[in-house]
């Protein structure tokens, strides 16, 4: 699981979370690759239950190939 750093609810300043996920059809898909749907995770507040923040596991496949490819070349050279 990917560590954020959230201490407190903006809402109801509850300190406790629990992480959920939507799959199926409330998955993401990227803007022009509809065949890479990922699922969306979210970290919600135990005690009110708002959705603090959301995220997917692995953003590079929403783009092409084409963009993908370029974007994994470019983290390469600049390490
Ligand atoms: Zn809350």
């Amino acid at each position: 699981m990917k560590q954020f750093n959230i201490k407190q609810c903006r809402i109801c300043g509850g300190t406790e979370f629990v992480k959920g996920v939507q799959e199926f059809h409330g998955s993401i898909l990227g803007e022009n690759e509809w065949a890479a749907g990922q699922p969306l995770y979210h970290i919600l507040c135990l005690n009110c239950g708002s959705v603090l923040h959301s995220y997917v596991e692995h953003p590079t496949s929403l783009l092409t190939r084409k963009h993908r490819e370029q974007y994994e070349q470019a983290r390469k050279e600049n390490k």
